[in-house]
């Protein structure tokens, strides 16, 4: 399973942060915990998905899977198998701000997952 992502997320779309993580639908949606980004981190400039705020706010930030990034996830993902999501990185306490299915409705009005 390859994927194009880096190992601190890229900037991609209208700047949110992705990373990959290995996620199975139905399981918590939050991933690794990171401590609180300041204004001169790489991901400082990045937005949270679930607020207007930028990442780099001061405020611990947290993996969020999103979903497949290619056919092959996709794929697994439909079979209800572990695969290589896309997680946003957002503000931890964003994430525990909403419910699992105001989440899930946020991340699908979010760009596409998958490089351009
Ligand atoms: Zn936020």
């Amino acid at each position: 399973m390859s994927n194009d992502f880096g190992e601190i997320g890229e900037l991609l779309n209208r700047q949110y942060v992705l990373m990959p993580v290995r996620w199975r639908r139905g399981e918590p949606r939050l991933g690794m915990r990171f401590p609180p980004v300041g204004p001169t981190h790489v991901v400082a400039a990045g937005a949270c998905p679930l607020c207007p705020e930028r990442l780099g706010n001061g405020q611990a930030v947290v993996q969020l899977a999103a979903g497949p990034v290619d056919d092959e996830s996709a794929r697994l993902d439909a079979q209800g198998e572990t695969y290589t999501a896309a997680a946003y990185l957002a503000h931890e306490l964003c994430a525990q701000r909403f419910s699992e299915s105001e989440i899930e409705l946020t991340l699908k009005g979010l760009p596409p997952l998958v490089r351009q």
